[in-house]
């Protein structure tokens, strides 16, 4: 099978070899990877079969239980030897435990019989966060081409999976983080897996830039969302969703936005399965921003300049975009919200996210950061717990329930980022009886 990285702007298509990490064509756009065959239908009582996994940790993994999906190594999968000699797996655990649940609370909450709205808690991923899932498709790739270091900005769950990772496979790691702007829980992984912390004065924005600068200089392999191996093992959070529901695609599928990779791994996902005939529907996907960062939101319902930023057939408004991000210099504006995780303001993926909003009839919306808080509780009523960015995504749904867009009878799946690694702000929400889910401590 033939295996390569492609650009994604149709007009220019240029392809690449796989064996290096080039993860930008020279007209500018990222690349996909794209694969030469179409997978069989029936893989789909395979992977359903390797849930019992008779120990094989690569069945037991959720990322590479789908692993002929994703099999950008090109190797016999069923070959338990050649899987270990190149997966890199955190002994099966990514991915394992997150897949659809029903929420009760939430459901009440957002306004839908609870049949019909199904929660994905990524936060059961071992380092806590769905990146999980596109690590240990990165690493994989890292290990393939020999690296020794691995680097990547962060504001938090990114550092923590690639510092966990990377400990485990005996691979240095650096991470960029915005000094100061991380929640505590993250940036004790990063220092308890042995990676080496680098804080940058400003916000996420100016740490990917650095990161970006000093692995051109000093080399390092890039792990954050813009390498298209991490969005191919982020795919497996849709195949997931999809299998829990027989391949039956549902009406929506719901993320928080920060840097977008999730939604453009999302989107690459549904357009893959789609053009293999695995799937007849598309689900629509909504798109959650924090209203202190809302790039994509602004952009895509045409509060900048009156205009719509659109995928376009891949001919979108780039100079657009630069306009934007030239304002906010202009007026000072910088991304700010409690949910640190989607606290960005040049989501890196924006073009491929605008690809994946034109194929599915997405929709992108912003929400408070009380209502995150509150969503996030609603979510933690039903015994799991997850993050503020997180909690954005039954915020949305609530908000799209109210405007009637989604509707009573649709089926959604939301996508629970993350695990809560901050406890100090819940204490904080329940100290304060106005807050719609609290329950204040009593003192005896
Ligand atoms: C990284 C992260 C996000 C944002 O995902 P993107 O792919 O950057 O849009 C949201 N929630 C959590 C918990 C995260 O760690
Ligand atoms: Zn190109």
């Amino acid at each position: 099978m033939k295996v390569e990285k492609k650009c994604i702007n149709p007009s220019c298509g240029l392809t690449y070899s796989i064996n290096n990490d080039i993860y930008r064509c020279s007209c500018g756009f990222l690349l996909d990877i794209e694969y030469s065959k179409i997978p069989n239908k029936s893989l789909i009582d395979t992977f359903f079969q390797r849930l019992n996994h008779g120990g094989n940790i690569f069945n037991e993994s959720g990322v590479w239980r789908f692993r002929e999906l994703i099999n950008f190594i090109d190797i016999d999968t069923d070959d338990i030897n050649e899987c270990s000699k190149y997966f890199v797996s955190l002994d099966g655990s990514e991915g394992r435990l997150s897949h659809p649940y029903k929420m009760s609370k939430v459901a009440k909450y957002v306004d839908m019989p609870v049949d019909n709205l199904l929660l994905q808690p990524e936060g059961y991923n071992p380092s806590g966060s769905f990146k999980d899932n596109g690590m240990a498709a990165a690493v994989t790739h890292a290990k393939l081409l020999s690296v020794k270091k691995l680097i990547c900005a962060s504001t938090g769950n990114t550092s923590a999976s690639a510092a966990m990772y990377a400990s485990n496979e005996g691979l240095d790691c650096e991470v960029y983080i915005p000094k100061g702007e991380i929640a505590p829980g993250k940036l004790g992984q990063a220092f308890q897996f042995g990676a080496q912390v680098i804080q940058v004065e400003g916000n996420f924005d100016d740490a990917l830039l650095k990161s970006l600068e000093i692995a051109k200089r000093d080399g390092g392999y890039t792990v954050n969302s813009l390498n298209p191996f991490r969005l191919e093992g982020q795919k497996t959070i849709v195949f997931r969703i999809l299998e829990h529901l027989n391949w039956n695609p549902p009406d929506w599928i719901v993320y928080p936005g920060g840097a977008l990779g999730n939604i453009s791994s999302c989107g690459k996902a549904l357009m893959d399965l789609f053009a293999w005939g695995w799937i007849k529907k598309i689900p629509r996907v909504l798109v959650v921003n924090a209203t202190g960062a809302n790039t994509f939101y602004e952009l895509v319902n045409g509060f900048f300049e009156s205009t719509k930023l659109q995928w376009n057939n891949g001919l979108p408004d780039t100079l657009l975009i630069e306009r934007y991000y030239e304002k906010q210099i202009k007026d000072k504006h910088v991304p700010k919200t409690s949910a640190t995780a989607i606290q960005i303001g040049k989501p890196a993926n924006i073009i491929k996210a605008l690809r994946t909003i034109d194929f599915t009839n997405g929709i992108v919306e912003q929400v408070a950061d009380e209502d995150m808080m509150d969503g996030m509780s609603s979510v933690g009523l039903n015994g799991f717990d997850c993050e503020m960015a997180s909690g954005a995504v039954p915020a949305g749904i609530m908000k799209l329930r109210k405007k009637d867009i989604i509707h009573k009878d649709d089926i959604v799946v939301g996508v629970l980022t993350g695990r809560q690694k901050d406890p100090s702000m819940i204490i904080k929400y329940h100290s304060e009886k106005s807050n719609k889910f609290a329950v204040p401590p009593i003192d005896l």
